[in-house]
């Protein structure tokens, strides 16, 4: 009877990526719809199940007999009215937790669910309101788009001149074929229609408005109607024009696209974060919204892009908004020509097609092709190509009626975990990984999958020997999504206090070091744990040691150019370095006085001669090793103290907290000394107290820093480090002195900036308090992240060129001066009115090529 229920509200639809067929139990099949469709779906209906039906469950205060005594209703009447009062209350229910999660997706950038729970959610919502349409006006689901606007967030609100809508989807190649019907049926032309395809990128939306071709402001998309002011967020961003240059530009325009973070860069800033224990954007999508949410825009460390896919007001001017003032005619024109004839991104345009088989073809080739793509697409979008008839088709209250996204599937299967076994990361977290029976799913055999924590598998209640969910979605690794069939109902009818089964503990120790293990405390000052288990080996850990050079190496570490990652790695896997120490030995062993045989890997290799011929036969070394000793022996002559305690990848230890520390301290000794008396006196001791009473520091720092010295190995890496003849410059203590008082804003971050090696300091004779002889000078090597505007051109260098030089000295570019930018880098044709703005803010100006210099040499800049 249940499932009679249940096929009478949902319209079994076949899916054309026909996997093997499956049977389910009547236990996943629940009639709150979020049962199967199809038979491929099915696998994926258990994972929902457990998912969203214990949300569904843990909501409800319903008997749980209600529906029996819904099919138990003997007239047909009382039948109905039962059933329509259960479809309801479900659709409330429903409506409630769709709001809840659109608010954690949109809002909070913190989704709990996937993306296809969330779809299945939203389908069981849309096949209840296609049955009762009239329900419709006491839910919003079915109307809203996004999340409503977050009134606490700080950031200004603008309102849409257009709304932003979204996109209806289609699970499968009927649901297109629907879609394609009803726009044939409205056009009733006889000439085919034609459509355009493109990638639906999984990013965050948001609108540019540009006046007389100037970009006025960028807004997210919020709830459709209003969003919030992202400007600054996106001032720079890739694919953002300042300024439109193309012909035929109307004088309002709007273009709308999705803001993503590039695959690459996601993973070399989450690395980054994980190194500094800092918490993890889960994907690049939430990475993007996460970085538009920010008050602070300096804050933010992911590169946003910006890929253009619509338009919102086109027209004369804000008040007749109209479209026949569009430049172009067709969808496909929009995204070939006119966006990038005016230096627009645009999403590509995969093809213009006419019939359903083509767009098929389209995309079939695009879920091929998505691993590779360098950001997420989780589609592909269909839309109308001509703008008279997306005109004429118009648009419902959520979604127009002229395009139709294209999900791709999720491909799950089930099978038999077998066990469990621990993997420790290049940042130490130890992650459990399912060893499972192996298992077909979208053509791959699949044996392993990620367990990602440990009180992942607790939450999820997994034990050896059941049988679990494994779902794989593009080029995702695949993951243990939840318990199937029998198991899963055991599982939810365990008593919660129950005592935990062994595999759901992780490891006591790292099983390749032998080191402790911690459960990393959260970054916040709150004091909680996370759910981050972690080998506390660092350096001495080998699965850890290439990360932690390379973080020693980087930028806002020891900054030695020449160490980056590809050469760390054959150096690391030739075995000639292993600990940093062995870094200032290098040049001792391999350098040219050492009489050494050059190791064959690292001799010449394409080193050309002035005619350009390759060279032969030589067997020096190369120009990059030689720059790279003189690089290393540059350092090894002074380390400031901050970059030196960043170096040692503390966890939870940024560059800020590192400099706080240095200021504090003064010296190495003092800060080893203080951590591990805190580390002998416990945390109730006044060792401990005094640490923890550092203002930035707090207990959860204190645990970290203890931790580090209390570990010998660690102790004993530093001393081999100073044993090759490392100066670590000692950083003055106290407060800054009277005459440095007046500092610009940019150092004020800063506590007690006293030591121009802890923090480089700008003076600009304006901003000097006496007139008493200063040092015009700024040290460019290390930047502080200080604010820096760059205007004008250089001859041989793009403007990114420019601000990647800026950047990886450590300084935050700008793209307009207000009274905490530091400088201003003045270029060929440089702006005057920034020139002016500069002079009126006291902000000191420099000449473009003299800064590069300065950066090549490490010279510092004369300030004028
Ligand atoms: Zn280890």
């Amino acid at each position: 009877m249940k499932s009679m229920l249940m096929r009478m509200s949902i319209v079994p639809r076949h899916s054309r990526h026909g996997l093997a067929s499956s049977s389910t139990t009547t236990a996943e099949m629940r009639w709150s719809g979020v049962a199967s469709t199809s038979a491929p779906r099915v696998r994926r209906e258990s994972m929902r199940h457990s998912v969203v039906t214990r949300a569904l469950e843990a909501e409800d205060s319903r008997p749980a007999g209600e529906e029996l005594d819904l099919n138990a209703a003997a007239s047909k009447n009382t039948d109905a009215i039962a059933r329509r009062d259960a479809a309801a209350a479900e659709l409330t229910r429903l409506d409630a937790l769709i709001l809840s999660h659109d608010v954690k997706y949109y809002n909070d950038a913190a989704p709990e669910i996937s993306d296809a729970e969330y779809d299945a959610l939203r389908r069981a919502y849309d096949t209840i309101e296609a049955e009762y349409p009239d329900l419709k006006a006491t839910t919003s689901a079915g109307r809203r788009v996004g999340a409503p606007v977050d009134t606490s967030s700080g950031l200004p609100k603008i309102s849409h001149a257009r709304a932003m809508l979204s996109l209806g989807n289609a699970f499968n190649v009927e649901q297109v074929e629907a879609f394609m019907k009803r726009v044939e049926k409205h056009a009733a032309s006889t000439t085919p229609v034609e459509y355009c395809a493109e990638p639906k990128i999984d990013g965050a939306s948001a609108s540019l408005r540009y006046e007389y071709g100037q970009l006025v402001y960028a807004v997210s998309r919020g709830d459709g109607q209003m969003g919030e002011d992202v400007t600054r967020h996106l001032m720079g961003a890739r694919g953002v024009p300042q300024k439109l240059t193309g012909a035929s530009v109307p004088p309002v325009l709007e273009i709308r696209g999705e803001v993503h973070v590039a695959e690459d860069d996601f993973k070399r800033v989450n690395a980054r974060r994980e190194v500094l224990g800092l918490r993890l954007f889960k994907n690049a999508r939430n990475a993007a919204a996460g970085a538009m949410r920010l008050l602070d825009t300096a804050d933010n460390q992911m590169p946003l892009r910006f890929l253009a896919y619509g338009w919102g007001a086109v027209g004369a001017n804000d008040d007749d908004v109209d479209d026949s003032s569009m430049p172009w005619s067709t969808e496909s024109e929009f995204l070939g020509e006119f966006l990038p004839s005016n230096g627009f991104d645009a999403v590509p345009c995969l093809g213009v097609a006419t019939t359903l088989d083509e767009l098929m073809e389209a995309h079939d080739a695009l879920e091929i092709a998505r691993p590779t793509m360098p950001y997420h697409i989780d589609g592909v979008v269909y839309k109308v190509n001509s703008t008279t008839l997306q005109n004429s088709l118009g648009a419902d209250a959520r979604q127009p009626r002229w395009a139709i996204a294209h999900k791709f599937t999720a491909m799950s299967g089930v099978t038999t975990l077998r066990a469990i076994e621990v993997q420790v990361g290049r940042t130490g977290a130890l992650t459990p990984v399912a060893v499972l029976d192996s298992v077909d799913i979208g053509g791959a055999s699949i044996s392993r999958a990620t367990l990602h924590n440990f009180d992942e598998i607790a939450r999820k209640r997994l034990k050896i020997g059941a049988q679990v969910v494994v779902e794989r979605a593009g080029d995702v690794i695949p993951r243990v999504v939840s318990l199937a069939g029998d198991d899963l109902e055991e599982a939810s009818a365990m008593d919660p206090d129950a005592k935990p089964l062994p595999e759901w503990l992780p490891p006591t120790r790292c099983p390749d070091c032998g080191s402790s293990v911690a459960r990393a405390p959260l970054s916040s000052s709150k004091g909680a744990m996370g759910s981050i288990v972690r080998c506390t080996g660092g350096l001495q850990c080998p699965s850890q040691s290439m990360e932690r050079l390379l973080h020693f190496c980087a930028r806002d570490a020891l900054d030695i150019r020449g160490l980056a990652r590809g050469t760390l790695e054959t150096l690391h896997s030739e075995g000639v370095v292993k600990t940093p120490a062995d870094i200032f030995t290098l040049e001792r062993r391999f350098g040219p006085q050492s009489g050494a045989e050059v190791p064959s890997w690292w001799r010449y290799a394409g080193v050309k001669n002035s005619k350009g011929e390759i060279k032969q036969g030589s067997d020096g070394l190369k120009q990059s090793a030689l720059k790279l000793f003189s690089a290393i022996e540059l350092r090894r002559k002074g380390v400031p103290l901050y970059r030196f305690i960043y170096a040692l990848g503390i966890p939870n230890i940024g560059a800020h907290t590192a400099k706080v520390l240095a200021t504090h301290y003064g010296t190495l000794e003092a800060f080893k000394k203080a951590a591990l008396a805190a580390a002998k006196g416990g945390p109730e001791s006044l060792a401990s107290a005094a640490l923890t009473a550092i203002d930035g520091v707090g207990p959860v720092l204190t645990q970290s820093i203890t931790e580090f010295w209390a570990e010998r190995a660690n102790a004993r890496i530093v001393d081999e480090i100073l044993a090759t003849g490392v100066v670590v410059l000692d950083a003055k203590v106290g407060k800054a002195p009277k005459s440095q008082a007046s500092r610009p804003a940019l150092t004020s971050q800063t506590p007690a900036p006293a030591d121009a090696s802890a923090a480089p300091s700008i003076t600009a004779p304006s901003q000097l308090p006496t007139a008493q002889p200063m040092e015009k000078t700024m040290e460019v090597t290390d930047l502080n992240s200080m604010k820096i505007v760059f205007t004008g051109s250089v001859d041989d260098m793009s403007r990114e060129d420019v601000h990647d030089a800026i950047e990886r000295h450590g300084g935050v570019v700008q793209s307009s001066i207000s009274s905490k930018t530091a400088c201003v880098i003045a270029g060929a044709g440089a702006g005057p009115s920034k020139l002016t703005k500069a002079r009126e803010l006291g902000v000191p100006v420099i000449d473009a090529r003299t800064f590069l210099d300065a950066i090549a040499s490490g010279r510092p800049v004369p300030l004028k």
